[in-house]
């Protein structure tokens, strides 16, 4: 079922967000994600439903912890879609709360993380432990009982956390089971998140091309391989950098250099060769003898790097270089800064990416910036309104992208 079909008059609708928001001292530091799951959940109020709406917060890891009750983002919650929000303590024994709830009204569960069974994974017993599969097999019957539980209390289901739909957890995957093709569907943010990854991966206008920072190829090579399958040019940047040069035997002084991975750096510019993807790296490095922000600068090639000094940006020719290499793209994919975006002395590679990023949409191109840091950069750049689409999902985009088909949206399109 499409969302704007759905007939919601009447009808009770249990919506899975994602509000997992950081708290400092009980308050919100940033409501980007509340922001995020409003459209959908105005939509279902102004059709004539109810809402009960049910998150994840942090890693309470099936116990109840205060710190992460979601209590404590009722009044934003309220504030954000104009109705008081009510609250139930217990998510998995909510059904006088529900009972209670009229058209136009909204309640807000628990964190669903209070109880295990929400992720499904046996607790107290180590992988290692020769119990650890039957204890599973017992707590994924659980998770089937807690989803049915919280399929109970509505009409119809919709997942709109795209955050945490790469996980097969109770509220974003399982409790589908417990609705009919017809009363469950994606929300409006995962309908714009899914729409923006197949513009990258199956839709794409040419030239394609991707930028991968960050601070580990380890980390990224999964997705790498899958955009040397599909990009026309790929610019690694960030820390990976090293890796790359001192696999081909270049001095990299004290910068980040993973020396187990040199085969992965290597077998990726085979791949990029054999599939005629132009590689593009930063020829030289912005660098520092010690790791902070007011520490003095010195330019060295990227793979000359002194052995007391190490790449902490993008140098002046790799960002000339990066700015060319995106100019003219039509389909735009970054993912991690150019270098320790976060000090503000080493930012100018990850802020010339950005503006060039800006410029290419501006003459049309299509870009999607994912992944938490490169969403950093770019709000730290002012760049927000001058990009396609930023994505809310960290994980979650990086396993789209990757090309792995998210349980959350197998759940409701039943790939
Ligand atoms: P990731 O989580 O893999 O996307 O990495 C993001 C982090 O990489 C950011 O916190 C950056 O500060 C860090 N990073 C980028 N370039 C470098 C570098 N040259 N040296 C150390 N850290 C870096």
């Amino acid at each position: 079922m499409e969302i704007k079909n759905y007939d919601f008059k009447g009808k009770k609708a249990i919506v899975r967000v994602d509000f997992n928001v950081p708290l400092q001292d009980g308050k919100i530091t940033d409501d980007t994600r509340i922001r995020g799951a409003l459209p959908t959940l105005k939509l279902i109020l102004e059709k004539g439903g109810a809402l009960i709406i049910m998150s994840h917060m942090g890693k309470p890891k099936g116990k109840v912890k205060a710190e992460l009750s979601l209590s404590q983002i009722v009044d934003a919650v309220s504030a954000a879609l104009g109705v008081p929000v009510k609250f139930a303590k217990d998510c998995a024994n909510a059904d006088a709360e529900v009972a209670a709830l009229k058209p136009g009204e909204a309640l807000l569960l628990e964190n669903l993380r209070f109880y295990p069974e929400e992720e499904g994974k046996p607790v107290g017993i180590e992988k290692e432990d020769p119990a650890y599969d039957a204890a599973k097999k017992e707590m994924k019957a659980k998770q089937k009982d807690f989803a049915k539980k919280l399929a109970s209390y509505a009409d119809c289901y919709v997942m709109d956390a795209f955050g945490t739909a790469h996980r097969k957890h109770a509220s974003t995957a399982v409790i589908a089971d417990y609705f009919g093709a017809d009363d469950k569907m994606l929300g409006l943010l995962m309908e714009k998140e899914v729409a923006a990854v197949d513009a990258v991966l199956n839709n794409i206008q040419r030239p394609f091309v991707a930028i991968m920072g960050g601070s580990k190829v380890s980390s990224k090579i999964g997705i790498i391989e899958n955009l040397l399958g599909k990009v026309d040019r790929l610019i690694l940047c960030g820390g990976m950098t090293y890796t790359f040069a001192a696999a081909h035997g270049g001095k990299v002084g004290k910068s980040i250099c993973e020396t187990d991975k040199f085969d992965v750096a290597l077998g990726v510019e085979e791949l990029a060769k054999k599939n005629g993807v132009e590689l593009v790296m930063a020829p030289d490095a912005i660098c520092a003898e010690d790791f902070n922000n007011d520490a003095p600068q010195k330019v060295f090639p990227a793979n000359a790097i002194p052995d007391s000094w190490e790449g902490l940006d993008a140098g002046p020719e790799a960002q000339k270089k990066f700015a060319a290499a995106i100019k003219g793209a039509k389909t735009i994919l970054w993912n991690g800064p150019a270098g320790v975006f976060e000090f503000d002395n080493f930012c100018s590679g990850s802020r010339a990416i950005g503006n060039a990023v800006a410029e290419a949409t501006a003459e049309g191109a299509f870009s999607l910036i994912g992944g938490g840091d490169s969403v950093a950069c770019v709000n730290k750049f002012g760049l927000a309104d001058k990009v396609s689409y930023i994505s809310t999902g960290g994980g979650a985009l990086l396993e789209a992208i990757e090309g792995k088909v998210l349980p959350g949206v197998a759940a409701i399109k039943g790939e």
